[in-house]
């Protein structure tokens, strides 16, 4: 079998292939690197592609089975893989999509590529994002947009809109991308692959370049559920460098997708309002009606303050990002400094010119929030909604195992179409940022189309629910198929 059909196969069947020999590491790196030069200049999911290194690393690989056929066999051995462009890998450059970061070289590897490398993954390249993963569409990237492998007038959701492109377009079998209010399950959403948001503090972010750090999770986007819980399976554990990571075990998963009988599935009334497009409700509703015929119960459950939470959130996020942004000072990393009298206005001009209009816009949101007079009125208020969100999770879910919702009010929209309206864009989060506000875990499994593009079905489970998710997410990808 050539290494460019090899590609596009599930994980584990192509794992079996590189086993046997039938195909080598460096054949399948050879044929993402071919697919990456055939559909980028169209699409733009990659900021940067490191075609040497992952050749070397590929022929380590094959050399390595040759010698000694280790086993256990690394579950990951031989993929190449996308790296979103605010986690650092050692050897390639971290822009965060940002000009303030231009010429920045991290000297150390993010936790989970630390795992990816021990899992035996080679990393490909990085993947466009939009600036400080602040964005539903990857246009606020100071390098560009990406754009819709399904439709390249379409935007590929954001910000890990490069790291679904790329999964989308078959340019690599899975990528990592960083999801704080939807910007991993968004992309998914979006391009039609499936995207996993892990309970907060199951993966480590350390080396992940912090936006919101008590909302932040790196997560893992794929064409398959399987492979999603292969990357995800690899990377998620305990990490003494994130004191934020959760000690429990990770578990493999082995439940029978073709049997949901006392599986319990809410539908929370209040992500199927008004403002949701007809054919993605549709689409959503036929999916869930699907999995009722294998089993599971189905029946209307309610979140309340789900419709405060996207207002909560647009003053926590840029809070948190609005100090943890102030490490970017022209001193430290990245964009030179501007030579000027004194150093406020060193810093000032630096970040005048190193920033795009939407991180300043965060930036001045959350500083704002947080100023003193205004803190309880904004901040304070907005984390106490956040409680009432999370105790909404938790109250439903002692009655219903998971929730099946819509991902996004719509399916990909036009590029530029929201681009003048930061509120309208804003609202391509309104089903998605609960999840982050509560810590818990949700999965997007693609169940269908409206207007001839990809719908994601967002599958939100209680603390550590994962292996319940993929469970219903195999499920999932077997109706959709029918
Ligand atoms: N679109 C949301 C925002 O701009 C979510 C981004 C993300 O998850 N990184 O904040």
């Amino acid at each position: 079998m050539s290494g460019d059909r090899a590609l596009d196969l599930p994980i584990a069947e192509a794992s079996r292939l590189l086993e046997k020999g039938d195909i080598s590491a460096r054949e399948l790196v050879d044929a993402a690197l071919d697919r990456i030069a055939e559909t980028d200049h169209s699409i733009h999911a990659f900021l940067h592609v490191d075609a040497q290194t992952a050749r070397a690393a590929a022929d380590r690989v094959d050399r390595a089975r040759t010698i000694t056929n280790r086993e256990p066999r690394p579950p990951l051995l031989g993929f190449p893989y996308g790296l979103k462009d605010n986690i650092s890998i050692r050897g390639m450059p971290l822009t965060c999509g940002s000009r303030i970061l231009e010429g920045y070289t991290p000297p150390y590897d993010a936790t989970a590529v630390t795992r990816l490398r021990e899992a035996g993954a080679i990393a490909i390249g990085k993947t466009n994002l939009d600036e400080f993963a602040m964005g539903s569409s990857t246009e606020f990237s100071a390098y560009g947009p990406t754009r819709n492998p399904r439709d390249i007038t379409r935007v590929p959701g954001g910000s890990s809109g490069g790291s679904g492109a790329a999964v989308a377009a078959g340019q690599v079998p899975f990528a990592l991308g960083s999801d704080t209010g939807g910007s991993v399950r968004l992309p998914a959403s979006f391009c039609g692959v499936v995207g996993l948001k892990p309970t907060y503090g199951r993966i480590s972010r350390y080396g992940l370049a912090a936006y919101g750090s008590s909302l932040d999770q790196i997560g893992p986007l794929a064409r398959t559920v399987d492979d999603c819980a292969a990357v995800y399976r690899a990377i998620a554990g305990l990490d003494p460098f994130d004191s934020t990571t959760l000690e429990d075990p990770v578990n493999p998963g082995d439940e029978d997708p073709d049997d949901l009988r006392g599986l319990r599935i809410g539908l929370p009334i209040e992500y199927f309002d008004r403002g949701i497009a007809p054919g993605v409700g549709a689409a959503i509703r036929a999916c869930v009606d699907r999995l009722a015929g294998l089993g599971a119960e189905v029946e209307e459950v309610s979140l309340p303050h789900t419709r405060f939470a996207l207002a909560a959130y647009y003053v926590i996020a840029p809070a948190e990002a609005s100090a943890n942004l102030a490490r970017y000072d022209g001193v430290k990393y990245g964009l030179s400094r501007r030579e000027c009298s004194d150093v406020v206005e060193m810093v000032a001009s630096t970040r005048a010119l190193g920033f795009g209009p939407e991180v300043k816009r965060r930036i001045m949101l959350g500083t704002f929030a947080l100023s003193s007079g205004y803190y309880d009125a904004y901040y304070g208020r907005a984390q106490r909604v956040r409680e009432f969100v999370r105790r909404d999770f938790s109250h439903v879910f002692e009655r219903v195992d998971v929730l099946a919702t819509p991902t996004c009010p719509t399916v990909a929209f036009r590029l530029g179409e929201r681009l003048d309206d930061p509120y309208a864009m804003y609202l391509a989060d309104v089903l998605t940022v609960t999840v982050n506000c509560a810590g818990v875990p949700a999965l997007v499994v693609p169940c269908g189309e409206s207007e001839g593009l990809p719908v994601g079905l967002q599958l939100i489970g209680p603390h550590l629910g994962e292996n319940t998710l993929f469970r219903v997410g195999r499920a999932t990808e077997r109706v959709a198929r029918r």
